[in-house]
């Protein structure tokens, strides 16, 4: 299948670009070559451990050069949702990371640091130092009224070392305590690349996602509106695309990021 009127391509980045820190083979000269061809390039992750100046220096670290404002993950993605809805002044009680942190601050949220009375919202993300406090923090902040928000909720996370719990299962455990599920903000809401694709002066209709994983980034593709390539080198597989619900089923399936160019004329 060729994608003639495609002029952005927007990518989820683990199992698609790299695995951890190491970058799937022909990564660095198909984004040059999208680059030469003007086409407009995005890159979208759930994990919200990190803010998008990070990514900008873990993708440079690995020989990509991107800005700022071609990057949108789960993070900067749950602080814009609090800004579009003028949710912002607000008091948040965070479970994640300092990019999470970070980018919940710069958008003008103030950062709780228990669940007393006047916690706004808590959001969940990817938190390394989990604890049974932040667990019961979390949970006296709902029980006062808080609002309850999810950066992501992917089971696992794949590193180089294997596959470690991810956000969704600390989701789960404040979600089990109190009784009710949150918002979802990253994939597979469209939310995070309809964000992105409007950063970059796109359109769905003309834009390609690309990304490793049926559940999240091929359905949030589809729900944006967008055409879907499933890449092989990360969770999902061939077999499991071509048994998949069609509202998960990509538009394309190709080995590895290093074969893009033959799916766009
Ligand atoms: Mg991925």
């Amino acid at each position: 299948v060729i994608h003639r009127n495609i002029n952005t391509i927007v990518f989820d980045m683990d199992g698609v670009l790299y695995i951890g820190s190491r970058l799937v083979p022909g990564t660095s000269g198909v984004l040059a070559h999208l680059r030469t061809r003007r086409l407009r390039i995005g890159f979208c992750s759930n994990n919200s451990s990190k803010s998008r100046r990070d990514y900008v220096e873990k993708l440079a670290a690995m020989g990509i050069e991107s800005e700022e404002k071609e990057i949108v993950n789960s993070a900067f993605a749950t602080a814009m949702y609090l800004k579009e809805n003028n949710r912002i002044p607000c008091r948040v009680y965070v479970i994640g990371g300092k990019g999470l942190l970070a980018e919940l601050s710069a958008a003008g949220a103030e950062i709780a640091d228990s669940g007393g009375p006047g916690v706004d919202f808590v959001v969940v993300g990817f938190d390394k130092d989990f604890t049974y406090n932040k667990l019961m923090e979390g949970f006296r902040a709902l029980q006062n009224g808080a609002e309850f928000i999810a950066t992501n909720r992917d089971a696992t996370l794949p590193l180089e070392d294997g596959i470690h719990p991810g956000s969704g299962s600390m989701v789960a455990a404040l979600e089990t305590a109190i009784g009710r599920s949150p918002l979802v903000i990253g994939k597979p809401s469209p939310y995070s690349l309809l964000r992105l694709v409007e950063q970059l002066d796109g359109e769905p209709a003309t834009t390609m996602m690309v990304g490793d994983r049926l559940e999240t980034d091929i359905l949030a593709g589809k729900e944006a509106g967008m055409m879907t390539t499933l890449v092989l080198t990360g969770v999902s597989t061939r077999e499991m695309a071509e048994s998949a619900d069609a509202s998960m089923r990509p538009d394309c399936i190709i080995e590895s990021v290093a074969s893009l160019p033959d799916v766009l004329a």
